[in-house]
């Protein structure tokens, strides 16, 4: 089937719009039409070969809600309808032991991305969701709570699982005190999550403008990091920080704000960060650790969660023709917090 979306053609050309063809309908597979789609820092990177091994043209999108328009004969989760949601992955071996404990994303095989992987069966090249639709089997296909506004649900999908699952990883729970590094996307799911699940939390950022919103956000306190006073005060003053930050920086500041036993935990930062010092690792049982999304049920379990304690990102509407400016406001971290696509804006273009 021809759909449209934005496609990035090089690493340095801005996304414009594009056709091509989703594949023909697959009995295990749901086809639907996206509604809205969230703008992932991930999308920016990719677009820009960050991370390397990209290949062009790449519609991103990863955040994506949308309404189902037509099911395959072996489906039987879905109807023509339903609303429902795609995350970060669109396959995986689904027989591998981390396939068989739900955590897909660890697929031993690698799993299939929304955008940018060869799909399994044919090859091709996946493509995200900033489109008009998309075709994916039902076991990567989530079901959206009722009653949840489907425009901004879009950004759980990734921003919401990324957070909750290293959330729940490391034990989060009533009394626990948790810190967000950085107060994007990300960082800004992580503070409602958090506190959500019982945290006394503390946002971390280089943006004093921001401690109003954090505040508002249910954050119990803020911290610069470059106040130098206050992070010595904040010693030891976690069991688990959330660190978001997308570029490399240095961890050393961070890791002497553990207690004992405390999680220092990646989400941000693909690739290399400056020198660790690992005294402060040794001097207190510390760890660092890293975490990618999150499998399949603890997704549904995330959206069922959010949908339960009416948890939303903040988001900013924009149409598919602004994320060139979108990826540029992102980029000087002027997001407040999630950038979602109206895909009805792109049968307006
Ligand atoms: P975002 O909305 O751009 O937020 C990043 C935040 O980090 C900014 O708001 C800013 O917060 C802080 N920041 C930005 N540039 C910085 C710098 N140079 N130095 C220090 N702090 C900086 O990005 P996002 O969508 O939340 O994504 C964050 C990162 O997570 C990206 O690298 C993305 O690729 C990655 N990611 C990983 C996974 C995973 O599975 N592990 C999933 C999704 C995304 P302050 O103004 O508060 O400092
Ligand atoms: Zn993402």
């Amino acid at each position: 089937m021809q759909t449209i979306g934005y496609a990035a053609k090089s690493s340095t050309a801005p996304l414009e719009p594009y056709t091509f063809e989703r594949r023909a309908l697959r009995p295990e597979d749901v086809a639907m039409e996206i509604l809205y789609c969230g703008v992932c820092h991930s999308d920016l990177h990719t677009a820009r070969n960050d991370w390397g091994g990209d290949t062009y043209p790449i519609v991103p999108g990863h955040e994506i809600v949308g309404r189902v328009t037509e099911v395959g004969a072996a489906v039987t989760d879905y109807k023509v309808g339903d609303h429902v949601a795609v995350g970060c992955m669109v396959d995986s071996c689904l027989h591998c032991d981390q396939c068989n404990s739900g955590e897909e994303q660890y697929c031993r095989e690698g799993m299939t991305q929304t955008y940018g992987s060869p799909d399994r069966q044919s090859g091709e090249i996946t493509m995200g969701g900033y489109a008009k639709h998309l075709i994916v089997r039902e076991e990567f296909v989530l079901r959206l709570p009722e009653g949840l506004d489907l425009a901004r649900a879009a950004p759980l999908l990734c921003a919401g699982i990324t957070t909750y699952s290293p959330l729940r990883t490391f034990g989060v729970g009533p009394g626990s005190r948790v810190a967000v590094v950085g107060m994007g996307g990300l960082g800004h799911m992580a503070i409602k999550l958090a506190v959500a699940l019982g945290a006394h939390v503390t946002v971390i950022s280089r943006s004093p403008s921001k401690e109003g919103d954090a505040l508002e956000l249910g954050a119990h306190a803020f911290l610069i990091s470059s106040d130098a006073d206050a992070m010595a005060q904040a010693a030891s003053g976690f069991d688990v920080i959330i660190d978001t930050v997308p570029v490399k920086h240095d961890l050393n500041p961070y890791l002497p704000l553990l207690d004992v036993d405390g999680t220092l935990c990646i989400v941000g930062q693909v690739g290399p960060m400056d020198e660790m010092v690992t005294v402060p690792m040794l001097m207190g049982r510390r760890r660092v650790a890293g975490s990618l999304i999150g499998g399949i049920a603890e997704t549904q379990e995330m959206l069922d969660f959010c949908g339960r304690m009416n948890i939303l990102p903040e988001c900013e509407m924009i149409r598919m023709d602004q994320i060139n400016e979108a990826f540029e406001r992102m980029d000087r971290a002027d997001v407040r917090y999630r950038f979602v696509i109206d895909m009805a804006s792109l049968d307006a273009a």
